[in-house]
């Protein structure tokens, strides 16, 4: 355990993320006194409160003045406060590693896995994903889980609403949802009983999205949401062109799935069928659910709406990600046939970053090795023993998540009791290839990805089945199944003794590996975030006196001990990348990860549509399960900035 004194631990951590979103752990506020962090509410709306953070400047009885970060003073009651009890991380450590120990069966399991889970939360080289981070230990409300997919909507307005209202719950309590607009039937196509028309499939993701919306303004921790629809939805074309609508679908992330059959035709420019079930079909209300193989399988009837060239919808989804960077693409079919719940749950949608693919009620909770804490400085090579501990102890981790988060709806927990999944990630790599002096993007960079990921996902993976052995397999394993899957046949060949494991265990989760964003956790502490290279190394922050200028850590430290010299080739920044290197680092990955991927691929401004189309059939021939890309100045507003404004 660390030595250091808490206060110096701050440094190089975003303090403003780490309070705002992590620290609160409900304590009585009956105790507030005069210098106490807290936060304080600021809009007292019953159905969307907006809390901000403050220090308490005066107590009289049970009314207290706090000063916001914004500077305004606020009166409130001392019941109304939250007190922020946590001001360090160790603080937050040691509540993580007692709440996830919690569940283990015995006093003694419960104190042996308090300590090896602190051991691995030290110094920030496990950062569990936000959820985690701000509900675990704290809250009998929040959920752990960062990731969501509801069933798609059954096409009926009462359908429609019930599938609103799940959303709405599990975004008030923090969760991202992804749902799949697919089952939903085409704009213009008859509704009997009111003796109408649809207003369509993408309609009514403009409700989600603007209930997303609504949700976001009252403040709360905030759910995002992923909408999709698959290639063969007669709304196909609208929903890819809808953002150009303003004001439509403004607070959703859009993503196409695509079949193998699609890329087929794009690749030889074959027609395509925009197809729906046969509404008037008796059983319809009852049964369809979206999955339009398991229809005809069944031997039911498919009503073809229009045939178009695959090329000319292809070609409208890769223009519309030119200039908008959105929709993106995911893989779908091929991502089912990796799948390891291919035999008893199909992916059907996203989370809304991308990297968890889900079944309808799916969850997954997620946590990142911090990869830059795990450079052997006198080696100059990465720490591979405490790597291999820390991925195994953090697979038990992420699985403890599932027995302890609440859960709202008893659909999640029977579906997650089932499969048990979880998303194991990293952050930090862009800074550990630095330290390592390998150039992301490099061909060695590509060696050292293959080596490194492998080796995590056979530590993984022999962790869950060594988990499996001591407390059960998830309830759907099926060995020979399991093993049969797309990623299960890829590592096997490579790691024998994963399958052996396996074979002899069982496995504890479904699933184990997904690269998430890391959006807030990894910028709290101070490193690169997810597998992204950094974005800049000098960057300039918006401050009251105008623009500073800053450099990321680890370019600081390089320039101070190099003075005068300019940072090294390795240092290489997303927009010194290429846009196929890029995906070349996604696809290296993407290999050891059973879940998928967030990543942007960033392209100059000048990059064109041509290239934008061979980039994406090159994702997908690379075995990649989605693509997101991102040319440099198609949004109005650039959040980071590395010119600086006059
Ligand atoms: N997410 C969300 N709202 C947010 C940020 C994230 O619902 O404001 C969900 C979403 O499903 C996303 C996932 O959390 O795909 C992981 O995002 P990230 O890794 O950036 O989250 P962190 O753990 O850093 O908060």
């Amino acid at each position: 355990m660390s030595t250091m004194e808490p206060k110096q631990r701050l440094e190089g951590l975003s303090e403003k993320i780490f309070l705002d979103r992590y620290a609160w752990k409900d304590a009585d506020s009956n105790n507030a006194k005069v210098g106490d962090v807290v936060l304080v509410l600021t809009k007292d709306d019953p159905k969307f409160p907006t809390k901000e953070v403050g220090e308490i400047v005066e107590r009289t009885g049970r009314i207290v003045t706090v000063k916001t970060r914004s500077g305004e003073l606020v009166k409130s009651d001392v019941e109304k406060l939250t007190l922020n009890i946590e001001k360090t991380p160790e603080e937050m450590w040691d509540r993580l590693a007692t709440a996830m120990a919690s569940v283990e069966k015995t006093p003694q399991l419960q104190q042996e896995w308090t300590g090896k889970f602190r051991s691995i939360l030290d110094d920030w080289k496990l950062v569990p994903g936000g959820r985690i981070a701000a509900g675990a230990g704290a809250s009998e409300e929040l959920t752990l889980f960062n990731c969501y997919v509801v069933p798609s909507p059954k096409d009926s307005r009462g359908g429609i609403m019930q599938t609103l209202s799940e959303m709405t719950e599990i975004m008030a309590r923090g969760g991202g949802v992804g749902i799949n607009l697919s089952s939903l039937r085409p704009r213009r196509a008859i509704v009997r009983g009111v003796n109408g028309s649809s207003s369509g499939s993408v309609s009514w993701g403009g409700l989600f999205s603007y209930t997303t919306g609504l949700i976001e303004q009252g403040g709360s921790r905030r759910g995002a949401l992923m909408l999709m629809i698959n290639d063969w939805h007669p709304d196909v074309v609208d929903f890819i062109t809808v953002k150009q609508t303003m004001g439509q679908v403004t607070n959703a992330n859009l993503s196409v799935c695509v079949s193998n059959s699609f890329m087929k035709a794009v690749k030889e420019d074959l027609d395509w069928e925009l197809v729906f079930p046969d509404t008037t079909d008796p059983d319809y209300d009852e049964i369809w659910d979206g999955d339009l193989d398991k229809w005809k399988a069944d031997g039911r009837a498919v009503i073809p709406y229009r045939t178009v060239k695959a090329r000319d919808v292809w070609k409208t989804i890769i223009e519309s990600a030119w200039k908008s960077a959105e929709p993106g693409v995911v893989f779908m079919e091929y991502y089912n046939q990796m799948s390891n719940s291919w035999y008893f749950n199909p992916i059907i949608c996203t989370n809304p970053c991308g990297e968890q693919g889900l079944p309808g009620w799916g969850v997954c909770n997620l946590s990142a090795v911090n990869l830059s804490k795990f450079y052997d400085e006198k080696n100059h090579d990465v720490d591979w023993s405490d790597l291999a501990r820390t991925t195994r102890y953090s697979v038990r981790f992420l699985d403890n998540v599932i027995d302890k988060t609440p859960y709202h709806f008893p659909e999640n927990e029977a579906n997650q009791k089932k499969e048990r999944r979880v998303g194991l990630g990293t952050m930090g790599l862009a800074e550990l290839m630095i330290k390592l002096n390998i150039r992301y993007g490099s061909p060695e960079s590509l060696e050292f990805l293959d080596k490194l990921y492998g080796f995590m996902a056979r530590e993984a993976y022999l962790a869950s089945a060594e988990i499996a052995g001591e407390k059960g397999s998830f309830q759907a394993f099926d060995t020979e199944k399991y093993l049969l899957s797309g990623f299960m046949k890829n590592i096997t060949e490579t790691y024998p003794e994963v399958g052996e494991a396996i074979r002899e265990h069982g496995m504890r989760n479904v699933t184990v590996i997904t690269q998430a964003p890391t959006g807030s956790t990894g910028t709290m502490v101070g490193t690169s975030t997810g597998i992204e290279p950094y974005f800049a190394f000098k960057y300039y922050r918006q401050s009251r006196l105008g623009y500073d200028e800053q450099f990321v850590p680890i370019a600081q430290q390089w320039l101070e001990a190099n003075p005068g010299q300019e940072l090294p080739e390795y240092f290489v920044t997303s927009m010194d990348l290429s846009a196929k290197d890029h995906i070349r680092a996604q696809a290296a990955i993407q290999r050891w990860v059973d879940s998928s991927i967030s990543k942007t691929a960033n392209c100059p401004a000048d990059f064109t549509v041509e290239e934008t189309a061979e980039l994406y059939e090159m994702a997908f021939d690379l075995g990649c399960k989605g693509v997101t890309i991102y040319r440099d100045g198609s949004r109005d507003v650039q959040v980071l900035d590395t010119k600086k404004k006059e």
